[in-house]
């Protein structure tokens, strides 16, 4: 299928859009062969843009083999080589910025804002683990001291292997980033599988491979969906399965990698808090809590969709939200100014819209928005908040994934602590108050890999990324990023 389709004002997306070819196998491009071809939506309109067949059950398999045929030569390469090599794919990931924010805008629905920083934090995580990658060298065969006499002890860091990479749609090449570049920064080649709803802007890593040289099969690609992901994660090759997604995929995963006894990492789902204390400022409160729930529409695994505001400023704090919320520019990519885009898939529209239709029987009060949006093309919702919510209800505590906050109040710390921590989850938090002092000692008693105190949600490649509880097992970014693909081997040595 041939599309015109573009964003008012951004450049010729025709060769990101118009591909024939969607699998990247060895160093080459293939057209799918699986027969079934997957639609490349516009969320703005509904309308579909682009479509590709996907990858079949063979090249699956043929991208295995070509991650485990690569994988000796790219382990021995050293770190300083293979950082030359992610460094060139920042460089080409920056060399084509506005392409890109062009298609995560077409495809995904982001405000421009948005889309510029998943581009600049793909990047960033690229230059991170070049630096990293050659800090690994130093670290090769350090001596451990051993209690005998006449023993000396060496550490070294091998790569675990060929490694499946499954990742959502989110934040397409984002989240890939965050494997992709610790992954081979260590020396293990991957094969990547994109979300079958975002797969074209994925595809961009298979043409940076050989514009930076990269030998072929250290990154394979293969385009699809659920059944190409199952099919990654049984095949034998891979020596570990990195997964980013909701839960219920995440179990799956684990299942069929205890089968093979290989590890996972998962980075699943959040029902994440944000605490608004008495002494906060409320202007400034307003912004964060906004921003926690309505970036990305809502649509981050670390949305804080449970706020907690103290009893004493809940009237005036709300207040103030309400009007942040009301006064958001909610539009597609034909508008440069929009604050909120739609939801990027349909499946999460309609979900959204059972969790507000449920809200709506079971008589919530509703303070904002309470729908999706009928009357519109498109897969948009009104940024909905919901007061005094029940702590049983699904609106409380499941992950919703769109642009709905439910608030409750505190009149105590102990309370407001009780209440973050009162969820299955533990993703993420955020904490405002203008006791800088006083809100640390509140962070320090929530379950949750990673929390902002008094600032939107900004997180840089050398920070841990992960959850507590049901959020996922283990980390990402940061030299824990980096163990996730590493094998510890140690040798004692008799002098
Ligand atoms: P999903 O679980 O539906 O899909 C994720 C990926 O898994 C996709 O590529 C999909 O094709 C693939 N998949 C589907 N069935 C599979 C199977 N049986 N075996 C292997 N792979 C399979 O998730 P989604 O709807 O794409 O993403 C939304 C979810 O991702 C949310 O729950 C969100 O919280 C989570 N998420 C978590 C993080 C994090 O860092 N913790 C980041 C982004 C998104």
């Amino acid at each position: 299928m041939t599309s015109f389709a573009h964003v008012a004002g951004g450049p010729d997306l025709s060769a990101l859009i118009n591909r024939s070819q969607t699998v990247f196998i060895n160093g080459a491009w293939h057209a799918g062969r699986s027969g079934s071809a997957l639609p490349a939506i516009d969320p703005t309109s509904g309308r579909v843009f682009a479509e590709f067949l996907a990858a079949s059950a063979d090249q699956v398999s043929d991208a295995a083999q070509a991650s485990q045929d690569a994988f000796d030569g790219w382990r021995h390469l050293g770190g300083s080589k293979r950082a030359d090599y992610l460094r060139a794919f920042a460089a080409g990931l920056r060399a084509r910025k506005d392409e890109l924010i062009a298609l995560q805008r077409l495809n995904n629905g982001k405000p421009r804002f948005e889309a510029e920083i998943d581009v600049e934090d793909a990047a960033a995580t690229f230059d991170y683990y070049a630096d990293l990658a050659c800090e690994l060298d130093g670290r090769q065969g350090s001596a451990v001291l051993l209690a005998q006499d006449g023993l000396s002890g060496r550490t070294h860091f091998e790569p675990l292997g060929p490694v499946a990479l499954i990742v959502p749609w989110n934040f397409p090449m984002v989240t890939t980033a965050w494997k992709l570049a610790p992954a081979l920064a260590v020396g293990c080649t991957a094969v990547l599988k994109p979300s079958e709803f975002t797969t074209l802007a994925e595809l961009v890593y298979g043409d940076l491979a050989p514009e930076a040289g990269l030998p072929a099969g250290v990154l394979n690609i293969v385009p699809g969906g659920g059944d190409v992901g199952a099919a990654l994660c049984s095949d034998r090759r891979f020596r570990k399965i990195s997964f980013t997604g909701s839960n219920a995929t995440g179990s799956r995963v684990m299942a069929a990698a205890a089968r093979r006894s290989v590890p996972v990492s998962l980075e699943l789902g959040g029902k994440s808090p944000i605490v608004v204390l008495d002494d906060a400022d409320i202007s400034q409160a307003a912004d964060i809590v906004a921003a926690g729930i309505f970036f990305n529409c809502g649509q981050m695994c670390s949305a804080t969709s449970r706020l907690l505001v103290a009893d004493r400023i809940a009237s005036d704090f709300t207040e103030a939200l309400v009007a942040r919320a009301k006064a958001l520019v909610v539009a597609g990519h034909d508008r440069d100014d929009g604050e909120m885009g739609p939801l990027t898939t349909a499946a999460q529209w309609a979900k959204v819209g059972e969790f507000l239709a449920q809200a709506k029987a079971d008589a919530l009060q509703c303070l904002t928005g309470g729908s999706i949006e009928q009357d519109r093309p498109g897969f948009f919702v009104q940024p909905t908040i919901f007061r005094d919510v029940p702590m049983d209800h699904a609106i409380w505590r499941d992950e919703i994934f769109g642009p709905v906050l439910a608030i409750r109040s505190f009149s105590t710390e102990d309370e407001a602590v009780f209440l973050a921590n009162d969820t299955d989850f533990g993703l993420a938090a955020t904490v405002v108050g203008c006791d800088g002092d006083r809100a640390a000692k509140i962070a320090d008693r929530i379950d949750a890999g990673h929390i902002w105190i008094n600032t939107p949600q900004i997180i840089f490649p050398n920070t841990a990324w992960g959850g507590f509880k049901a959020s996922g097992i283990g980390r990402e970014l940061g030299p824990w990023g980096l163990s996730a693909y590493c094998a510890v081997k140690h040798v004692t040595i008799q002098n």
